[in-house]
This record gives C-alpha cells, structure tokens and sequence, in this order.
C-alpha cells in the first residue's frame, strides 16, 4: 500500500514510519519544525521511501504529495498543549486547518483511507476514569484538546459525506525512542542544568498513564489492521498511572543523582489546560489483542534510560 505520514519526521512519527515500511510504501511529509532529519535518514536509498519537506498549511503542497495515496496517517500537529496559552492560533492552524487540508488533498485525490492522532485530551475533566471512548459529553479544557475534537469531528464528516474510513488514536502520554518533548525530557534538561534542584510544575500529584513509543505504533497497527468500521476509535494508554514526583524520582535514580531537592510550583494543575488525573479504558483496544508491554514505571525508567543514552 501507498503511505503517507504527516509529521512522519517526529518522534511517534518517525516511529510508525520504522513499522510501516516492512510492508508498504511510505511517504513522510514534514516541514521539520519538531520533527528531525536523523529521525528517517536510515531510510535514504530505499526505493519504498519518500521524503516531502512541506507545510500542511500550505493546500497545494499537501495535495501535491497526495496523488497517488491510499492511506494517510496524520501525526502532524502542534505537539504541546502548553503553547495554547501564549499563542491562541497555533492549535487551531497547526491542528484544525491543516486537518482539513490533509481531508481535503484526500478528497481530490481520491484517498479513502485516514489514521488520526488523536488525544485523552479531547475528554477534557472526564468524570468516569477509567474513561471509555463512549465517554461524552466531550468538553476539552485546553485549545489543543478542543482542536484534536475539531479534527475528530471534520475526519468523522468527510468520512460519512464522501465515502472515506478513519481509525482515530487517543494516545495517553507516549514516551521513549526519539522522544523530544515532555515530562521526562523536560526534567533530564533542567537536573543536566542543576543536579541539586528540580522545579517541578503543580504539586506533582498530577497522574497520567505514559506508554512506551513502540506499545503505541503497535496500537496503531493492531486498530488499523483488525478494524473495518466506517469510522473506528481506540483509547491508547497503559492501565496504570504514575504520579510527577514518582516520575521526578525516577529521572534522579536513573541519572544516579542524590539529595535532589524538589520545589513544586503549586496547585494542582501542571499549566493551564493541563488534566490533573487521566486515565483511559483500554478495552476496546484489548479486546483486539493489544496491551502494553509494560506498565507506566516500567515504561518511564525505560525511556529515561534511552533518553539519557541518545540525547
Ligand atoms: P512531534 O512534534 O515529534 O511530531 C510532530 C511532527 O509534525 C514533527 O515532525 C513536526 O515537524 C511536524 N509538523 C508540525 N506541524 C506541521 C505542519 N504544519 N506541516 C508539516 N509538518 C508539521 O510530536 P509527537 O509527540 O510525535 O506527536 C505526534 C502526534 O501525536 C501529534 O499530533 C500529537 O498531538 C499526538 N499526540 C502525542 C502525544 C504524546 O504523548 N507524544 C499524546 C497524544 C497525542
């Protein structure tokens, strides 16, 4: 099959991109502005891959890479919830606009097929945990949560309005090989600065499930490939959570630090938007076969452990 993945230069990107190509053509479009070169050079020379350096907010250059295209898979967004705050346009550009380009080069080019990045953010404050992807009603508490809705929302009526099928992943927090953002690269960072002091956003009670990079393409694969619904929709998490200070103590074991002394910033929020506890169903993904590997310690220490060797 003819693949192309946006944001395929990224870290869950890039990752797929490894999978993917065992068995089909891959294209990765990306405009590099978090995504890496080194994260698909391994790839130059091999006549099953493409690289398009492009902006899906540029129409043109999104449906010019689409002809030809039987199945996208659409990873490319602004990765940070915390932007939203200082740049009130960028969830709504990087995710919703550039969604309906990516469904509208589909549409000319006659691609029927769309995997989605979705996120547990969409959920917003849920009140049942764990929460199932029948949850509703769905009130996102941060601009990217409310654009990932949106995008669900244009990927579920270009499906119903011309002909097209959508797998639509809400990923808890991914972690590991080529990670380049979040928790645990932001806490490697600043013990790097100072290994005596860690600052650490809210009052590091917040809890969230973090599964390991690899557990997540596997999701992916595993929805894609064992489900046929018009539209389908999978939660992908890990069944238990971890706290901020456990994950900060984590960080510090791993890096062999002692005595490192936390000052949590207060509240119970991390930023603004952020959700102090999240915690998806699995289930629906279970029941086709997938699980994690390994539970949300043992992934942390592992990423940790990858992050320390590469960056
Ligand atoms: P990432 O930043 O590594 O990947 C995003 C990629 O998209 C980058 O390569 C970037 O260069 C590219 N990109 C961004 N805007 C673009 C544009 N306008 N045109 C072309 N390319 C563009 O982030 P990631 O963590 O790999 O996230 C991938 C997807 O998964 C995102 O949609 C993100 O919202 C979603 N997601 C990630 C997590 C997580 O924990 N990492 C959790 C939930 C959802």
């Amino acid at each position: 099959m003819n693949c192309l993945i946006t944001g395929g230069a990224g870290f869950i990107g890039s990752n797929l991109a490894d999978e993917l190509i065992k068995k089909h053509h891959v294209t990765v479009f990306d405009n590099l502005s978090s995504g890496k070169e080194e994260h698909f050079a391994h790839h130059s020379g091999n006549p099953n891959f493409r690289f398009v350096k492009g902006d899906l907010t540029d129409p043109k250059a999104i449906e010019k890479a689409m002809v030809g295209i039987e199945m996208v898979f659409h990873l490319a967004a602004n990765p940070d919830v915390r932007h939203g705050i200082d740049h009130t346009r960028i969830d709504l550009e990087q995710g919703t606009i550039a969604t309906h380009n990516v469904l509208e080069a589909m549409r000319k080019a006659g691609t029927k097929k769309i995997a989605f990045s979705s996120s547990s953010t969409v959920y917003g404050e849920a009140t049942v945990l764990p929460t199932p992807e029948t949850y509703g009603p769905m009130l996102p508490i941060s601009l990217y949560g409310a654009s990932k809705l949106a995008c669900e929302g244009l990927i579920s009526s270009y499906c119903h309005s011309f002909g097209m099928q959508a797998w639509m992943f809400r990923f808890a927090n991914v972690i590991g090989h080529r990670g380049t953002h979040g928790v645990l690269v932001d806490f490697i960072e600043k013990l790097r600065k100072d290994p005596h002091n860690l600052e650490i956003l809210g009052d590091g009670k917040q809890k969230k499930s973090y599964f390991l990079v690899q557990d997540c393409v596997a999701g992916i694969m595993t929805g894609t490939e064992k489900s046929s619904e018009p539209i389908n929709i999978f939660n992908l998490a890990c069944e238990e959570w971890t706290d901020v200070t456990g994950v900060a103590d984590i960080v510090v074991s791993e890096m062999g630090l002692k005595d490192v002394k936390y000052h949590y910033t207060g509240g119970t929020r991390g930023w603004v938007g952020d959700i102090p506890k999240t915690w998806l169903s699995t289930e629906k993904a279970r029941s086709m076969g997938w699980r994690t590997k390994h539970s949300s310690e043992e992934a942390v220490r592992l990423a940790v452990r990858e992050l320390l060797k590469t960056q």
